[in-house]
């Protein structure tokens, strides 16, 4: 198998002077060869760098052509690409760096304040910034690939060699790095590619954030593998995403559900969508009503792809044909993967080989190519995991008599809102902090436009305890980013034990529910 940076010198001879990349934030054009020209140079400077095969480099970036750069500059000189997620504040930002111990991290200005309150921390770290502003912690990192010269970096690298640590929320409230080999990411490539026909002349947008693995690896590196155009836009906006379809002539898009929500709000009739043709959604459920306002009002087909972060990310793709007749349903299991439904355990673990009846719900475990090789330095979670070659997914659902997967539930807590994943932990610990609060409950409750949003049961220590003092102990807290913050506080007596004293959060999910 060839590594990513192998494919990628093959698209580049092959299509030197077709616009690869199109920077919105920047106004900027790259053609395949420019392109190329300021990743080796990147390369070069991360090698001056002192940044060594299996050496980490982090990035904190919105959508930029420099987190596209560094993607291919990591992986030409074996460098293990750490993308981060821009939405963490800094107490969650400097969890990552001391468990990935990044030689080069490199950010923007929008998200400075972040940035300067943890880079004292570390002084190993080197700061690169990519705006021409930049703090006295930081280099410039156009300063850095400016003073290099155009020499190839020679690096000796197979596509078993670490491509990624990707960070992905924990049970426990912190988060645990997935780790990817180049080679599962060229599986996942073949897998994309033939699930959504990805062409040469495709015009992708990619505005759902590229820290994370759907846009990433499922939208993003497969187009760019088979030489396809890329229009990077900064941060969504329904609008913007909207116009540039029209004036780039987009024919290829990723977004979650949320965000595909934002832009049936809508003037559509302002916009000339009709090269838009393959839309694709994941990180969540999505309501079937939804998928077809879609393509009713917006003219896209939508395949729906379903997966997660270890898993490089997908495992199902229910294509638009598909919608109607399975409706509510994930897809099938994509190139090279098998899916079993299982019986869950008491205790959250489940058996590889305790099947259950076709149209049973159970935990959805899985192995395909694209499987991560474990969690940085997280052996015992990594053990559970991937239990004899099984990825133990912690989702339940079911597949019916034609393979077709239905998600329904989750094993544990998780919570995902606007696509994103939250585990309650983390939400209670920082309300725990909180003098006035005895006790704590975090749940996801459903929510039209996110999906679900988290909401907080509180027991109160001292009378005078607000929803508002909460909500804005919250909003100040270093270690909550927005998306976590609970969206209503209930105030109760107490909260509901079973006898070893744990939560019992389906009494208070049922109480949700009846209020309904
Ligand atoms: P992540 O690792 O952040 O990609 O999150 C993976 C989790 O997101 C999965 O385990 C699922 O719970 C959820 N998820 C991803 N795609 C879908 C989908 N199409 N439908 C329902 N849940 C999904
Ligand atoms: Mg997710």
């Amino acid at each position: 198998t060839m590594t990513i940076a192998e494919i990628f010198d093959l698209t580049v001879s092959k299509f030197p002077e077709k616009e690869a990349l199109y920077d919105v934030r920047k106004d900027l054009r790259f053609t395949y060869r420019e392109w190329a020209d300021e990743v080796n140079r990147l390369a070069q400077a991360l090698h001056v760098a002192g940044v060594k095969k299996g050496d980490r480099v982090s990035t904190y970036l919105y959508n930029t052509e420099e987190l596209a750069t560094t993607f291919f500059a990591c992986a030409k000189i074996g460098a293990v690409f750490n993308p981060i997620n821009f939405r963490l504040m800094s107490e969650e930002l400097s969890f990552i760096i001391s468990d990935a111990e990044p030689k080069v991290f490199i950010f923007e200005e929008t998200l400075q304040t972040a940035v300067e309150k943890v880079a004292n921390s570390f002084p190993t770290v080197q700061f690169w910034s990519i705006d021409g502003n930049h703090p006295p912690f930081a280099k410039s990192y156009h300063e850095q690939i400016t003073a290099v010269n155009r020499e190839n970096v020679d690096v000796k690298l197979s596509s078993d060699d670490l491509y990624a640590i990707m960070y992905t929320s924990g049970t426990t409230g912190r988060p645990k790095g997935v780790l990817h080999r180049h080679k599962d990411m060229t599986e996942q490539s073949l897998i994309v590619i033939h699930a959504l026909n990805y062409h040469q002349n495709d015009n992708g947008l990619v505005a759902a954030p590229m820290f994370h693995c759907a846009e990433l690896h499922c939208a993003f590196l497969p187009r760019v593998h088979i030489g396809a155009k890329s229009t990077i836009l900064h941060q969504f906006d329904a609008k913007k995403a909207l116009s540039l379809i029209d004036s780039e002539k987009i024919t290829a898009f990723f977004a979650a559900p949320t965000m595909w929500n934002m832009m049936l709000q809508e003037d559509l009739q302002a916009y000339n969508l009709s090269t838009l043709e393959k839309g694709l959604y994941g990180a969540a459920p999505m309501a079937p009503s939804l998928v077809f306002a879609c393509r009713e009002k917006l003219g896209v087909k939508l395949t729906q792809a379903y997966g997660m972060t270890e898993m490089g990310p997908a495992i199902t793709f229910l294509s638009d044909e598909d919608q109607i007749r399975k409706a509510g349903s994930a897809g099938q299991a994509c190139l090279n993967h098998e899916i079993r439904i299982v019986t869950p355990n008491d205790d959250g673990h489940s058996y590889d080989d305790q099947v259950v009846p076709t149209g049973t719900v159970g935990e959805i475990i899985v192995r395909g190519p694209s499987m991560m090789q474990g969690y940085y330095k997280r052996e015992e979670a990594t053990k559970k995991a991937l239990h004899n070659g099984w990825y133990h997914s912690g989702d339940m659902g079911y597949l019916d008599d034609e393979g077709f997967l239905y998600v329904k539930d989750r094993v544990d807590d998780m919570v995902i809102s606007g696509g994103e994943n939250i585990y309650p932990r983390e939400v209670e610990d920082v309300i725990h902090a909180h003098p006035s609060v005895l006790d704590v409950a975090v749940l996801g409750v459903p929510d039209e436009h996110w999906g679900e949003v988290v909401i907080a049961y509180i027991v109160k220590k001292e009378e005078n305890i607000t929803a508002e003092i909460l909500d804005a102990f919250c909003k100040q807290s270093e270690s909550l980013a927005n998306y976590k913050r609970p969206r209503r506080y209930e105030f109760v007596d107490s909260l509901p034990r079973n006898a070893t004293g744990k939560i019992q959060k389906f009494v208070l999910r049922n109480q949700e529910l009846l209020q309904k």
